[in-house]
């Protein structure tokens, strides 16, 4: 795997930006993978781990280029928590760890690179330094990863009895004895406009 150096160059020509979210991002990914033994994620050891991603915000980009892993390719789950989290699981070992970027750092940096004034700079150039226990929270876990959510071709597909949708990979929903997709159960995020 590429040094930090280099892994933060290539997230942050991926993501436009350099920001302190690359600079978090390229760590967790860095700390999930060596703890779950994963030396060569973009080659020999492609397929032997999957992420759990707890947020949609600037260091999901990060976790994506260092990981090699993304949603076309199932290898990256994308949970709504809103929480700065991401778990890494060996599907091979199982062996799997959650890392979490603690709130705390945004106090403690202030006392790395006081000479720089700017907060966002300041924080930042902290993050690149700050020992590993004073940025993150790295907790032993068990995944249990269902059979729909792994890579390969989808288990199966239904139709909606009541839209007419198809659906795969088993989200599908069984109400009162008729398959649903979730839209139709759950309710939608659109209108449809009746032309
Ligand atoms: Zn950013
Ligand atoms: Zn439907």
């Amino acid at each position: 795997m590429d040094n930090f150096e280099t892994l933060l160059e290539q997230s942050t020509k991926i993501h436009g930006h350099i920001c302190a979210g690359q600079v978090i991002g390229v760590r967790m990914a860095m700390i999930g993978l060596r703890e779950i033994g994963i030396e060569d994620p973009k080659g020999s050891q492609r397929k032997d781990f999957y992420v759990l991603i707890e947020i949609d915000r600037c260091a999901t980009d990060a976790i994506q280029t260092v990981t090699g892993c993304s949603l076309g390719k199932r290898s990256l789950k994308w949970l709504d928590y809103g929480i700065m989290a991401a778990t890494f699981v060996n599907l091979k070992t199982n062996k799997s760890i959650r890392v979490t970027a603690l709130e705390e750092a945004r106090e403690t940096s202030k006392k790395y690179c006081p000479e720089i004034d700017d907060k966002y700079k300041q924080q930042l150039e902290a993050y690149r330094v700050m020992p590993e226990n004073e940025l993150f929270k790295v907790q032993n876990v068990t995944v249990n990863v269902p059979k729909q959510d792994m890579p390969g071709r989808p288990l199966q597909r239904v139709q909606c009895e009541k839209c007419g949708d198809w659906v795969q990979d088993c989200r599908e929903e069984n109400q009162n004895g008729q398959i649903l997709c979730h839209p139709c159960v759950h309710g939608r995020y659109y209108q449809i406009i009746e032309e």
